[in-house]
């Protein structure tokens, strides 16, 4: 079982495998990521996250970028950055989150967080562990994994 083509406009997710083969839970993880992330309208990046409960494993929230709901137009603002319009995969994961069993949950995200992002997933103080993949650095902006890390969580770059 591997997640496929994780850098690619659109993410192929593959569960098949030998037939005894079972999926890891981060392996779910990332998989409701990367299906998620083919729900965004965005032209040049989709973005997905997934929430899961550490305790039971169970989902608790799903999201990707794109425009608050009822907008008149799907389309980014803007093709530069920070300049899209465009609510994240993970504010509006962690907006729609069903939280299970307080501070103990994982994030998968399809792309690392934005600084902006990594500071809410701090506020909402229900996430201990981040998966990401496709980490990026932005010029003179703090890395969001650098921060998560900073503030004691786990951050874990995904290995396809
Ligand atoms: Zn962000």
């Amino acid at each position: 079982m591997r997640v496929l083509n994780l850098n690619g406009p659109v993410y192929g997710v593959c569960l098949a495998g030998d037939k005894d083969e079972r999926p890891t839970f981060d392996q779910m993880g990332m998989a409701t990521a990367c299906l998620w992330a083919a729900r965004s309208a965005d032209s040049k990046y989709k973005v997905g996250c997934a929430i899961l409960s550490d305790y039971s494993h169970s989902l608790v929230s799903i999201g990707y970028n794109g425009r608050y709901p009822g907008c008149p137009t799907e389309e980014r603002a803007s093709l530069e950055v920070g300049a899209s319009q465009f609510v994240h995969a993970e504010q509006n994961a962690l907006l729609r989150a069903r939280w299970e069993h307080g501070e103990s949950h994982s994030l998968f995200t399809t792309h690392e967080p934005c600084p902006e992002c990594a500071l809410l997933i701090l506020a909402a103080r229900h996430v201990r562990r981040i998966v990401l993949a496709n980490p990026y650095a932005m010029p003179g902006r703090p890395r969001g994994s650098d921060l998560l890390r900073e503030a004691g969580l786990e951050v874990i770059e995904w290995q396809s």
